[in-house]
């Protein structure tokens, strides 16, 4: 049994005021089914050791964390950076990725359902039902696919369905409710793999159980690295994996700061960024209540930012609860600083990070100009830029 704390999810689904299974009766009980199935099997012996074993020599875990030597130099303070950009297909979204085909396959199920933004969650769940032996549909706004195409390939290539979804703006609050509205019908032979710590209980409580493999790696290496724990841990939130991920691994050490980076975008005017917590209200969308944009009458509002994998209207539940409790705090970096970070990464450290990571690192290079020499900052490097160079290129140039 794991001991309840602050930190810990109610049996409801609740963390604090935030969670909980805003869905129709039948699905509530397909989803307690799910929950119990996936905390009776999270601690088997077999299932444990199948993952671990992947997670090594499938997915190149554990990720190491860096000393960004020039940086640190340049900056006085001593920056560090957890690796999740080594992970197979580039992110930390194998993580959960891998978990949660292995949990369909010990359920029974023979398809994962999934949704896509930006198309990185696609092809980690495209990958993850190769390896395991599902189908896999992934539902992916018609926009998105234009934007995206190289990732579409690459989910076609794994095998997987990809389905265009035409309503509204045509990216990812819509592919949501459409791989929603399947998986509704579907439930039976399906699962549905959910791309962060997002939608009803217990899929943030899952995704969460998945991802904290990065805070537990992390917390151990930074004592084996830099002889002490960090002053502060930051990473970028969108659904909020990754950040969740690392903060786990902190939470209980008071002493460390961690910092949840929100996407400023264009700026502050509602539309123009997908700083949830910072701009939002409480609300409830797509079966859970946490904090989202939305207009003055309650209607969400269209999120945006210049990391496809940051826009989403709204932000998990544990994060609106430990921004409630006072035990994270959430700042914003906008699109130009992310870009300066970007580059800057690439050119000082011979790293070309993920333009989501850039607004992490760039709060934490932020930070390094005001802190002492000695202050530590571990920064959560949640994926590479591979994929948002041909966008880099047409929007920007080589800088
Ligand atoms: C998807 C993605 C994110 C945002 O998702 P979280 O659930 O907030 O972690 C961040 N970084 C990268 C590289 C991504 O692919």
């Amino acid at each position: 049994m794991q001991t309840m704390n602050k930190y810990t999810i109610s049996k409801e689904g609740f963390y604090g005021n935030f969670g909980g299974q805003f869905i129709s009766e039948d699905l509530k009980k397909e989803y307690t089914k799910i929950a119990e199935e996936f905390l009776k099997i999270k601690d088997d012996k077999d299932f444990v050791a199948e993952l671990d074993e992947l997670l090594k020599t499938f997915a190149g875990r554990p990720s190491p964390i860096y000393y960004a030597r020039n940086l640190s130099k340049k900056y006085n303070a001593e920056i560090y950076l957890k690796r999740e950009d080594l992970n197979h297909t580039g992110s930390h979204k194998i993580n959960h990725s891998l978990g949660e085909a292995l949990l369909a396959k010990k359920m029974g199920k023979t398809k994962l359902i999934a949704e896509t933004g930006a198309g990185q969650h696609g092809v980690a769940i495209a990958t993850a039902s190769a390896l395991v032996g599902l189908d896999c549909d992934v539902y992916m706004g018609e926009v998105d696919m234009i934007k995206e195409s190289p990732n579409v390939s690459r989910m076609k290539m794994l095998g997987a369905n990809v389905i265009p979804v035409t309503e509204g703006t045509k990216t990812l609050k819509e592919a949501v409710d459409a791989s929603f509205k399947a998986y509704c019908n579907e439930y039976k032979t399906a699962m549905y793999a959910i791309g962060s710590v997002v939608g009803p209980h217990p899929f943030p409580m899952i995704v969460e159980h998945f991802q904290s493999v990065i805070g537990r790696e992390a917390r151990g290496q930074m004592l084996d690295v830099a002889g002490e724990l960090p002053n502060y841990v930051i990473a970028c939130v969108g659904g909020g994996s990754n950040s969740i991920g690392i903060f786990n691994g902190f939470l209980n050490d008071e002493n460390v700061s961690l910092i949840g980076v929100e996407p400023l975008g264009k700026g502050e005017k509602l539309g123009d960024n997908a700083a949830s917590i910072n701009f939002g209200r409480v609300g409830e969308l797509h079966g859970f209540k946490s904090m989202f944009l939305q207009d003055e009458a309650g209607n969400v509002a269209n999120a945006y930012s210049v990391a496809s994998g940051l826009d989403y209207p709204g932000v998990g539940p544990k994060h609106a609860h430990l921004n409630e409790i006072g035990r994270a705090n959430y700042v914003t970096i906008d699109d130009k600083e992310a870009i300066d970070a970007f580059f800057e990464l690439s050119k000082t450290e011979g790293i070309i990070p993920a333009l989501e990571s850039s607004h992490a690192v760039a709060y934490g290079i932020k930070l390094a100009k005001q802190a002492d020499k000695d202050t530590k900052i571990l920064i959560n490097l949640s994926g590479r830029g591979d994929k948002d160079l041909d966008f880099i290129l047409k929007k920007i140039g080589n800088h």
